[in-house]
C-alpha cells in the first residue's frame, strides 16, 4: 500500500484537520464528491443523475454517534429520506452505516434501528444496503445482515471487501441466503495480517469474489470503477447467461462519470452512490486516499478559491 494512502487515512481520523477541512467546507472540492450538506441540496442532484438514465443511492454522511438519542436522531432523518424518496419518485435507495446507527455502542441497537429502516423501506418499495466498515465490525454487521433476512426482509443487502482474507469464506456461507452483495475492493486502512496490501492481490480477490457471487442465486452490485474488472464481469456474465436484471454496476459521485453514461449506453443498469450531509470529512479523505491524484483537484480549488 502507498504511503500518501496510509497518511491520507490516518488524517482521516485526526480531528483536528477534520476541523480545519470542514471550515473550508466545500470552496475545498468536497462538491465533486458529495451532493450537498443538506437533503434539499441532494434532491435536485439526485433527479439530474436519474434524468440521464443512472439510478442512485443516498446516504446521510456520518458514522460516529455518542448515545442512543443520537441513533434516534439519525433513523429519524433516514425515514424523511425514504418518505422524501417516495414522494419525489427518485430511483433512488439508502445506503447506511450501522456505526451511524449505534454499532459501536450496542450491536442490538443497531440491529433495531436498521431493522426499523428496512421495515419502512419495505413499505414504499425501497431498499436498504448496509455498508461495510472497518474490520473490527465485520463480524457484527454480517451477523445484522443474516439476521434481517432471516427474519424475512428482503429489501436489504450487504457489502463484501476483496481486501480481507476472510471476505470468501463470508461469501461462501452467505450464499444459500441468495445474498444482495455488492463487492468492493475496499476503502480502510488494514493491517497485512487480515488484509492484501498488495493492489494485484487484492483485484485477483475481486475476480474471485465477483465471480462466485455472480455464479450464486442472489444479486450482485459490482462496485468498481476498474474498466477491466467491469469488462471481466460483463465477458463473465454473457458467458454464462447471467441475465442483465441479477446485477448491477455501481460507482461513486464524482468517479469516472463518462463510464457511469457508456454503460448505461450499452444496456447496463448503473446506480451512482451521491451522499450528501455536513459530516462529509472522512468520506473525502478516504475518496482522496483511492486516487491522491485528487488532492491536486482540492488544492487548485483551494488556490483558485
Ligand atoms: C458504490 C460504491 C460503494 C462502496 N462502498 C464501500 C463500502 O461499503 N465499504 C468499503 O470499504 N468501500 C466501499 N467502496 C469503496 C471501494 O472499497 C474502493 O475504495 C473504491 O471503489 C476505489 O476502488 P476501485 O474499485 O474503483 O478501484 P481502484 O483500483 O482504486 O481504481 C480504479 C480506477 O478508478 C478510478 N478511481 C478510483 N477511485 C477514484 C477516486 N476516488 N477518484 C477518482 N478516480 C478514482 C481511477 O481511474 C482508478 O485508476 C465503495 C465504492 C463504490 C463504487
Amino acid at each position: 500500500m502507498s504511503a500518501l494512502r496510509s497518511l491520507i487515512l490516518a488524517a482521516a481520523d485526526s480531528p483536528r484537520l477534520q476541523r480545519l477541512g470542514q471550515k473550508y467546507g466545500f470552496r475545498l472540492g468536497a462538491a465533486r464528491f458529495v451532493a450537498g450538506e443538506t437533503l434539499d441540496d441532494a434532491v435536485p442532484v439526485l433527479r439530474r443523475l436519474n434524468d440521464s438514465g443512472l439510478c442512485t443511492n443516498t446516504t446521510l454522511l456520518g458514522e460516529g454517534v455518542r448515545n442512543e438519542a443520537e441513533t434516534r436522531t439519525v433513523v429519524a432523518a433516514y425515514r424523511g429520506v425514504l418518505d422524501r424518496i417516495r414522494t419525489e419518485e427518485l430511483r433512488t435507495n439508502v445506503a447506511l452505516k450501522l456505526t451511524h446507527l449505534g454499532l459501536s455502542i450496542d450491536e442490538e441497537l443497531a440491529r433495531r434501528n436498521v431493522d426499523e429502516l428496512v421495515e419502512h423501506a419495505a413499505q414504499r418499495d425501497n431498499f436498504v444496503r448496509i455498508d461495510m466498515e472497518e474490520s473490527r465490525h465485520v463480524d457484527a454487521t454480517l451477523r445484522i445482515y443474516r439476521r434481517l433476512r432471516e427474519d424475512g426482509h428482503g429489501n436489504v443487502g450487504a457489502v463484501l471487501q476483496a481486501y480481507l482474507f476472510r471476505s470468501e469464506d463470508d461469501l461462501a456461507a452467505l450464499l444459500p441466503l441468495a445474498p444482495n452483495l455488492r463487492i468492493v475492493k475496499g476503502a480502510y486502512l488494514e493491517p497485512p495480517d487480515i488484509a492484501y496490501p498488495r493492489k494485484r492481490d487484492v483485484d485477483d480477490a475481486y475476480v474471485r469474489l465477483m465471480e462466485t457471487s455472480l455464479g450464486g442465486e442472489g444479486f450482485t452490485a459490482v462496485a468498481t470503477h476498474d474498466e477491466t474488472l467491469i469488462e471481466h464481469a460483463i465477458s463473465f456474465a454473457d458467458e454464462r447467461g447471467i441475465p442483465r436484471e441479477r446485477f448491477q454496476f455501481q460507482m461513486l459521485y464524482g468517479v469516472r462519470p463518462r463510464l457511469q453514461l457508456d454503460l448505461v449506453r450499452r444496456g447496463f443498469d448503473v446506480l451512482v452512490a451521491t451522499p450528501y450531509g455536513p459530516e462529509w470529512y472522512r468520506y473525502l479523505m478516504r475518496r482522496l486516499a483511492e486516487r491522491p491524484a485528487n488532492l491536486l483537484f482540492l488544492l487548485r480549488n483551494l488556490f483558485r478559491g
